[in-house]
């Protein structure tokens, strides 16, 4: 029996004890300190934007990004329902309500259904596309970069202006993504909308344990972004405050963490990329059985392989995802529909089908960056011999 492959965990083989020895050295371990301001310089200097303001997680930098929009509790959100509960779930936070948007062959958000739900189930007056259902405002759309797949970007922002919308990438999976082709060419995911959020949970392409960033090319949003992560004061020294504030700026410690895995992103980007040619070359073999493609257009970070089954398939999702476990090898569904959650089952939904399609069909096998390609032939064995 093989050792047990897990689906995605951490890989800190760079200069991460190093950064984080040093901070405790020098007993910067809390929301001061160098790392925090550096770890900001270099993330907006990688993805090529004026700025970027840390939290302690992408779901945080997400109700920030939300709140410095102008969403309120009069507001709805357009957001995706085939994606990961916290994408969502800050709206709520706000008070704000989702409107839920199907996914298109690429899992992110179907633009078309945006502009048709657009055109055909709201009115745009003074500027403001208000939902004949409800009368509410919707000041703002939020796509998701699924799997480090690229959006609709092109349509999306078009929609957008059309409508007068912001957007918020939530740009969580996908740190590294870019439009190689096209009029984004060199734009990172989370770059283009008003402002992208990262995610630096364990389970994503670098980690910091916990941890997140805005990222904006507004220097004017940036600023209040970092005042609302960081109590709102607007005097340091007699603490005063000017508006609710939270508590939400990264630690050093994470900060540390943050730039030793930023070095190596790269390289972790040309390892995934290399395992998922392995599998989608070997997959294509299996009957039944195929890899998710990656967009043309674009230069993917790969974060995660999404696997499909077919109807000729003879195992269902669930029974490959039991067989694998047999086999010592972690895989697991798509998210459940958010729209489909219990706390979400009044909300207002638009034509939800490929969400469900895909639900049915996507296993995600191990993709971590330390996957030896030993591993993944043993995983694409397996799956043979279902
Ligand atoms: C991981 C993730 C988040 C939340 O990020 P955290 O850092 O875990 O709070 C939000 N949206 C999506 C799509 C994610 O995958």
């Amino acid at each position: 029996m093989s050792r047990f492959i897990p689906l995605s965990v951490p890989n800190l083989k760079g200069k991460e004890l190093e950064y984080v020895t040093h901070a405790v050295e020098a007993e910067w371990i809390s929301t001061g300190g160098p790392y925090v301001n550096d770890f900001e310089l270099k993330v907006a200097e990688y993805v090529k934007v004026k700025g970027a303001v840390s939290c302690q997680n992408g779901t945080s930098g997400l109700h920030i990004a939300l709140l410095v929009c102008g969403v309120t509790r009069e507001d709805e959100v357009i957001v995706p329902t085939l994606t990961f509960i916290a994408a969502v779930n800050p709206v709520k936070y706000i008070g704000a309500e989702p409107i839920f948007m199907d996914c298109d062959d690429s899992l992110t958000m179907d633009a078309n259904k945006l502009l048709e739900f657009c055109q055909n189930e709201c009115s745009f007056i003074d500027r403001k596309l208000i939902n004949n259902k409800t009368q509410k405002h919707i000041k703002v759309v939020l796509v998701v970069h699924v799997f480090g797949n690229m959006a609709n970007m092109e349509k999306i922002m078009a929609i957008a202006e059309q409508y007068n919308l912001k957007v918020v990438e939530d740009a969580t999976e996908a740190i590294g993504t870019y439009y190689t082709e096209g009029i984004y060419t060199g734009k990172f995911a989370g770059t283009i909308g008003s402002f992208g959020v990262y995610s630096f949970n364990g389970n994503k392409i670098i980690t910091t344990g916990g941890g997140g960033m805005i990222v904006s090319n507004d220097e004017a949003l940036l600023k209040e972004a970092k005042h609302l992560t960081t109590q709102a004061k607007s005097n340091e020294l007699y603490y005063t405050h000017d508006e609710i504030g939270y508590n939400y700026r990264m630690t050093n410690l994470q900060a540390a963490l943050g730039l030793a895995q930023l070095e190596q992103l790269e390289s972790f980007i040309k390892i995934k990329e290399e395992n998922y040619n392995l599998y989608k070359e070997k997959i294509q073999e299996i009957p039944g059985l195929s890899l998710l493609d990656f967009k043309s257009g674009i230069r993917s970070n790969y974060w995660f392989y999404a696997l499909k089954c077919d109807r000729e398939c003879s195992l269902s999702r669930d029974e490959i995802i039991q067989y694998l476990l047999s086999k010592n090898i972690q895989s697991r569904p798509i998210w459940g529909l958010i729209s489909e959650q219990k706390p979400y089952l009044t909300s207002r939904t638009y034509k939800i089908e490929k969400a469900k399609h895909y639900l049915a069909c996507i296993v995600n096998i191990p993709c971590s960056t330390n996957l030896a390609k030993e591993d993944a032939l043993y995983v694409v064995e397996c799956l043979r011999n279902i």
